[in-house]
């Protein structure tokens, strides 16, 4: 077992860090304030590479490995989670599903496009009443001569509003259940595709949400994205990168928390003294210093499973699950060492902990994270 970084690796992280702190974090806190997507910022990322990081180079990525692809998501997640969320959807929900299950013509024509940043995806599978179900969606696409017929809702959909293409979910065989759903390419445009924001998160308030409408939505059958009726079997692949991600995004907003607090300990003076002398606030710090890296590991093993091919679907959901819920409890510690500071929006902890919340929730929530190790462990399945 080797712990050390690359010297690619290293290099890898300290651009990226150096362009967060730099670029990212100035602007995040206004940027949250006014629930603004800086577009401006994300092409200046996609400049840099870090907008298609595990993609070949063959197709306009930077061909990094999965490592590399968890350091960026760690160093923009350690300033900013919005702008995380639309790194994670770029290029794990949308970049590496086309990767992994394009054919060669919808990889050319789509992926220098998303790695440059010329355009923006996102990944439309949760419906109102199918979220943690997505089986139940009743999103419909019927074949009708050389298209389909797409009709359905879409909600919570990261990217909506501002994406230039849409891989959506919808029913093909509406009685197969999972084996009846297929993935199909849609970009904006298209007639019958239509979003709306939708306003008033908790956290994320940079990145935009959105619900996506299919009214009559007509898609040439070359934008299904791998088989027909195997869209489930798309949909949990582009999971298991998506929650790594996710994981690797917890991680560097803890690390965020701590760099901050440490700071703060450091000159905040009660009792005559530094906070960070008390030992009650060591010992925050300490646990929030010991999660973190935790986490850290557990992301890392993840990823190298991911670079040596084999199956991780166990060990990505035990780091999403574990990180997810360990950033939380990271930045509630974070809020406690600011005291009543804390609580204002004046200081970055509050966005941090605000911002945290969403990740038990999306891409499978701890308890389906729960349930998804529970039946691996176990051999039998809680759900179907
Ligand atoms: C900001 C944001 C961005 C998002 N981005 C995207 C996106 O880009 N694309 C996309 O497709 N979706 C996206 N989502 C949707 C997200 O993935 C869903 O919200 C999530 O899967 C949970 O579904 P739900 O909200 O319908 O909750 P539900 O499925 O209704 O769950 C409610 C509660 O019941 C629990 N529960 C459900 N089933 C079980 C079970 N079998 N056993 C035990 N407990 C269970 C859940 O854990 C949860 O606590 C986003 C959501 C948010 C809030």
């Amino acid at each position: 077992m080797d712990f050390d970084l690359t010297e690619e690796q290293r290099m890898i992280q300290e651009t990226i860090s150096k362009f967060a702190k730099e670029e990212i974090a100035p602007v995040a806190s206004e940027n949250d304030k006014k629930a603004h997507f800086p577009r401006d910022i994300f092409k200046k990322l996609a400049g840099l590479g870090f907008m298609g990081t595990p993609i070949p180079h063959e197709y306009g990525g930077a061909g990094f490995d999965y490592i590399s692809h968890a350091i960026v998501a760690e160093e923009i997640g350690r300033v900013d989670s919005s702008m995380r969320g639309t790194y994670s959807v770029q290029v794990s929900l949308v970049e590496l599903p086309l990767l992994k299950f394009g054919n060669e013509e919808q990889k050319r024509k789509y992926l220098p496009k998303l790695t440059s940043g010329e355009w923006i995806g996102c990944f439309g599978l949760t419906e109102p009443n199918a979220g943690s179900d997505p089986a139940s969606m009743i999103s419909s696409a019927e074949e009708d001569g050389d298209h389909y017929v797409l009709n359905g809702q879409k909600t919570w959909i990261t990217n909506a509003g501002i994406a230039d293409l849409a891989i959506v979910y919808a029913k093909t065989d509406k009685d197969a259940g999972p084996k009846g759903i297929t993935a199909f390419l849609v970009e904006k445009g298209t007639e019958g595709f239509s979003t709306k924001d939708l306003h008033d998160k908790l956290g994320l308030r940079a990145s935009n949400t959105g619900e996506i409408y299919l009214e009559n939505c007509r898609v040439p059958n070359e934008n299904i994205l791998g088989e027909l009726n195997k869209g489930f079997k798309v949909a949990m692949g582009t999971l298991d990168f998506g929650r790594f991600t996710v994981a690797a995004g917890c991680v560097g907003a803890a690390q965020g928390c701590i760099d901050i607090c440490k700071e703060y300990a450091k000159q905040r003076i009660q009792f005559g003294k530094p906070i960070a002398s008390f030992q009650l606030v060591q010992q925050m710090i300490a646990d929030m210093v010991v999660e973190c890296e935790a986490g850290r590991l557990l992301v890392y093993r993840a990823g190298h499973l991911k670079n040596k091919g084999e199956p991780n679907t166990r060990e990505t959901s035990i780091a999403k699950y574990y990180c997810s819920e360990m950033v939380n409890r990271v930045a509630y510690k974070a809020i406690q060492i600011h005291g009543g500071y804390g609580f204002s929006g004046e200081y970055d902890v509050e966005r941090f902990y605000r911002d945290a919340r969403i990740n038990t929730l999306y891409e499978g929530t701890s308890q389906i994270q729960q349930l998804i190790i529970g039946a691996i462990e176990l051999e039998i399945r809680a759900f179907t």
